[in-house]
């Protein structure tokens, strides 16, 4: 899965969720998250991040903002 980090705070370009094949960004308290179990993994959302908040999952130190990636996009 791809995951948003801190960079996305008070972003405001959306560029990443136009996109998205398959629309898995959800709003967070103040970022962008994308749900872990929706994203297929395509990579297309990653270069459209002007902030270069969009990591893949399998970089290090991952694990917690995949967890908060989760907690936010089941948030409501
Ligand atoms: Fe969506 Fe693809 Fe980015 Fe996952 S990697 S969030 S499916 S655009």
């Amino acid at each position: 899965t791809y995951v948003v980090t801190d960079n996305c705070i008070a972003c405001k370009y959306t560029d990443c969720v136009e996109v998205c094949p398959v629309d898995c960004f959800y709003e967070g308290e103040n970022m962008l998250v994308i749900h872990p179990d929706e994203c297929i993994d395509c990579g297309v959302c990653e270069p459209e991040c002007p902030a270069d908040a969009i990591r893949p999952d399998t970089e290090p130190k991952m694990e917690e903002w995949v967890e908060f990636n989760r907690k936010y996009s089941e948030a409501w």
